[in-house]
């Protein structure tokens, strides 16, 4: 039997907290019951920061349940540090954490089989989803295209694979041991190592509420990615511009054979063409070395990548002690 802890992330959720609620209890019973899972095993919510009444329901939940418990975060740290939090706070005594999103997307049916497969020796399990049905074409064909920008430039990741997955204790301390503050957990788990396995199910509609992660947000979960693990655009830049210093080489024969010849003054419109064209050229470069430069900034400074205000989790262990 092992000790497992259910970590759910939740930003505004308290439409949808109560079936959760139901169907991680389900499942919970269910593992009990098979004898897969001590009786001391808990789900685990991280309340990241939420406006709504998800606290106060986290509270009330885990008064009613035993099995319950909350983590509560000073303000909103996002969804990877809420998921960081949640994992550093219950792996020291568990043996495997999964990690699930509160919406019910993915099917929490489908910790019954990580948990088989926990047991067969995998120190990580991925759940990846076999349909992107429920999916608008928008974020089908975004998501496709991050994970094979992301396949080009080298950063190994596994597909349709979001973050509900199975990490065993020594698994979760690797991770740990990764200190970046832009930490995009699909990039890293992978990194990790150790005997992985992957668990196949259909993802749903989310049950009720609106996705916490608009267009803004998705940009930003992408290009951190990207630029957290990979240094191939600044490498992009740097051709970029060998092939504009070539072709300016060649522009610069052509206007001294051109005044030679004595044909000069025409060719404005080209030379306004060259400044534009440079001048964005040069404003995207800057840009991205910018992206690098605000990351080394922000791994510099070392801050705390989240805070607790409250940890019902740790007050039900000391009194369980
Ligand atoms: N979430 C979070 N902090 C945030 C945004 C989201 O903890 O700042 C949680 C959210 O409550 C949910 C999970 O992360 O449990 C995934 O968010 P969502 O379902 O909105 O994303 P989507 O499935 O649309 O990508
Ligand atoms: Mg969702």
């Amino acid at each position: 039997m092992i000790k497992l802890s259910i970590v759910v992330p939740c930003y505004n959720e308290e439409e949808v907290l109560g079936e959760t609620t139901k169907e991680l209890n389900g499942v919970y019973e269910k593992l009990l019951n098979s004898q897969k899972i001590s009786s001391d095993s808990k789900i685990v919510y991280v309340d990241d920061g939420s406006k709504d009444q998800t606290w106060p329901m986290i509270e009330q939940f885990s008064r009613d349940y035993p099995n319950i418990a909350g983590v509560k975060l000073s303000r909103n740290f996002g969804h990877q540090g809420a998921l960081l939090a949640g994992i550093d706070s219950v792996y020291r005594d568990s043996d495997a954490v999964v990690t699930i999103d509160a919406d019910l997307q993915d099917d929490v049916n489908a910790i019954i089989e990580m948990v088989d497969e926990f047991e067969k020796g995998n120190e990580v399990v991925y759940g990846v989803r076999n349909n992107r049905d429920t999916d608008t074409a928008f974020k089908r064909n975004t998501a496709e295209l991050f994970y094979k920008i992301m396949g080009w430039l080298g950063v190994k990741m596994v597909p349709d694979s979001a973050d509900f997955r199975l990490m065993s204790k020594r698994a979760v301390e690797v991770l740990l041991s990764y200190k970046e503050q832009n930490l995009f957990l699909r990039g890293i788990v992978p990194m990790v190592g150790f005997k992985s396995s992957k668990v196949y199910y259909a993802r749903k509609e989310r049950f009720a509420g609106e996705s916490k992660y608009p267009l803004r947000k998705m940009v930003k979960f992408a290009v951190d990615g990207i630029t957290s693990f990979s240094i191939v655009p600044i490498k992009m830049i740097m051709g970029l511009g060998f092939t504009i210093v070539i072709i300016s080489i060649i522009l610069l024969i052509y206007t001294i054979v051109s005044k030679v010849r004595g044909q000069v003054v025409s060719g404005w419109s080209s030379l306004m063409i060259s400044i534009w064209a440079l001048g964005g050229v040069q404003l995207i470069c800057i840009s991205v070395i910018g992206e690098y430069v605000g990351k080394i900034f922000s791994e510099v400074k070392n801050r705390p990548r989240y805070t607790i205000e409250r940890d019902i989790y740790l007050e039900k262990k000391n009194m369980e002690n």
